[in-house]
């Protein structure tokens, strides 16, 4: 491997034990659940949910996995419970969830990444990646993808690494 790619797993493997550094400005994440799949988004307008549970309370188990998921990323204040809302099973399930991740699926998202020297743009769709680093560019992969790949532990698709040119 060239040293300049092992110098970006490494750089990777510092950010990603630093997820605040990642910003999620967008995020589109599917639920299988056993009999019903649904699909959670989060954009300027905050969270959304096809579940039942989110159309009538405005917060549900599949939004509470995620702000546990993704915590340091999302620079957010968790949604509020609601009156009428089943706590203790939604904080149930939720744990359920974020503990079966093979259940999640992330779609899309755009983030941006404070780097040591720099803030890039991230974005990704259904397996493909785009980052404003310029080694991404050269290679399809840099150290903020990579940082991510970790952190988000197999809800993406790994970008794909191009060989030197
Ligand atoms: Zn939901």
């Amino acid at each position: 491997m060239d040293a300049s790619m092992i110098n970006k797993i490494q750089k990777a493997s510092e950010y990603a034990s630093q997820p605040e550094r990642a910003t999620f400005n967008s995020l589109t994440v599917q639920f299988h659940g056993a009999n019903s799949s649904h699909t959670v988004e989060l954009g300027s307008e905050g969270w959304s949910c096809t579940c039942r549970g989110f159309q009538t309370y405005a917060i549900c188990p599949h939004i509470m996995t995620l702000e546990t998921l993704l915590k340091p990323m999302l620079k957010r204040k968790p949604l509020p419970y609601a009156p009428g809302q089943n706590i203790v099973s939604d904080v149930r399930k939720a744990k359920r969830y974020s503990q079966e991740l093979d259940r999640i699926r992330i779609v899309s998202f755009e983030c941006s990444f404070e780097g040591y020297n720099k803030n890039h743009h991230i974005t990704y769709d259904e397996g493909r990646w785009t980052s404003t680093a310029s080694f991404f560019a050269q290679r399809g992969v840099c150290s903020h993808t990579m940082a991510l790949e970790k952190i988000l532990k197999g809800l993406v698709e790994p970008a794909r690494v191009q060989p030197v040119a």
